[in-house]
């Protein structure tokens, strides 16, 4: 069962496979105990507003991509087309890393372990500096926008939750040994950069370097930062050295356990930014039927929803506790399921989706744009 419409050049644009989700359920399901780097979430001390906030990925969104839980909402085509253009700009760049480099590494494969606790990532690239003797690890990270290009590419600013992701690989390779199978030895590691393109101009910034130092029995992720202040026509750019310790390894580590814990007890972990949801947005689900005046109440507030909530494909289900169902459930309510994507999206883009098994039995001519 797929979800399409056609495009401008009539082609027509899978936007979810029902059945191939369900098929990689089936033949693959995931293991409780393994992580993405990209899922990891760590309490973050906010130096501008001295406050800790959570960064990374919610722990409860974890969870249900973990129990396989068919979203109740598709992602939006053009987030989808932003995401792949963010690959392939990444890929460039690497391609380009090869064109000048002599000796580097790409997609090296890691698993860090922590307890029971496993996460695979990928290390974007790895350079060997012929002066230095030293290899340097490079996360690439690519964005659109004007506040991207002002805040990040000009201004040397950062997302902390990028330094999160290398600092693990960093942990990895200096603290686990990880990269000796591939040459690479834990004081063989230098310095390790953020490297962010982007996607409007091309322009790169590597103001961001982020390193992991052992403090006590903890590891704590450092980054040293060359933040680009305008001050005006005659002193244009002061130039502001941070050095910021962020993220605790082993604080990353605690919340993939607390999400495996969770699983083994049969609990729903925290739903970490559901607090901020609005009264708009809920006012919508009730209108929509998606949740009931009970549920509005247990969660309102008058706050902005989350960026993070926004794009949440599980946000109908986190909103009222749902706890996954089993699989031969959402067999049984596929039907319905694809008919709440089709809601949400005229909703969200105001695309009418079709079911197009009958127009294209093999949908060998349509363009796929997720799993
Ligand atoms: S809707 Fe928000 S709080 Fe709920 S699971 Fe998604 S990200 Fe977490």
């Amino acid at each position: 069962m797929h979800l399409t419409y056609r495009d401008k050049m009539n082609n027509a644009v899978v936007l979810y496979d029902f059945y191939k989700k369900l098929q990689r359920i089936i033949s693959k399901p995931r293991k409780i105990e393994a992580f993405w780097p990209s899922e990891a979430s760590a309490d973050y001390y906010e130096r501008e507003t001295e406050t800790i906030r959570t960064i990374g990925k919610c722990q409860r969104a974890i969870f249900y991509s973990q129990h396989n839980v068919i979203p109740t909402t598709a992602n939006g085509y053009l987030s989808i087309k932003r995401m792949k253009l963010g690959d392939l700009v990444e890929a460039n760049e690497i391609h380009y890393g090869h064109l000048m480099s002599t000796k580097i590494l790409s997609q090296i494969p890691l698993q860090i372990k922590y307890d029971n606790i496993v996460i695979n990532g990928k290390i974007d690239e790895i350079v060997f500096d012929n002066l230095r003797s030293l290899y340097d690890l490079i996360e690439h990270k690519s964005g659109y926008g004007w506040n991207f290009e002002k805040d990040i590419i000009a201004g040397g600013t950062y997302k902390p939750e990028h330094a999160m992701q290398i600092g693990l690989y960093i942990y990895g390779g200096k603290f686990q040994n990880l990269l000796a199978p591939f040459g690479i030895e834990a004081n063989q590691i230098g310095t390790s950069v953020i490297l962010y393109t982007s996607r409007g101009n091309c322009e790169n910034a590597d103001d961001v370097i982020v390193d992991v130092e052992q403090v006590g029995i903890t590891h704590q992720i450092k980054v040293y930062a060359r933040r680009k202040i305008k001050k005006g026509k005659d002193n244009p750019i002061e130039i502001k050295d941070t050095v910021d310790h962020l993220i605790n390894i082993e604080n990353i580590f605690t919340k993939c356990k607390h999400i495996y814990d969770c699983s083994v007890k049969g609990v729903l972990p925290e739903n970490d930014f559901a607090a901020e949801w609005n009264k708009t947005y809920l006012n919508s689900m009730l209108k929509r039927k998606k949740i009931s005046d009970a549920d509005k109440l247990n969660i309102s507030s008058e706050k902005k929803i989350p960026w993070q909530c926004s794009y949440c494909q599980y946000h109908e289900m986190c909103i009222k506790n749902e706890y996954p169902k089993t699989l031969e459930e959402y067999q049984k309510e596929a039907t319905v399921r694809m008919e709440d994507i089709k809601i949400s999206y005229k909703d969200q883009y105001g695309i009418d989706l079709q079911d197009i098994d009958n127009v294209l039995p093999e949908s060998k001519d349509a363009v796929s744009t997720t799993e």
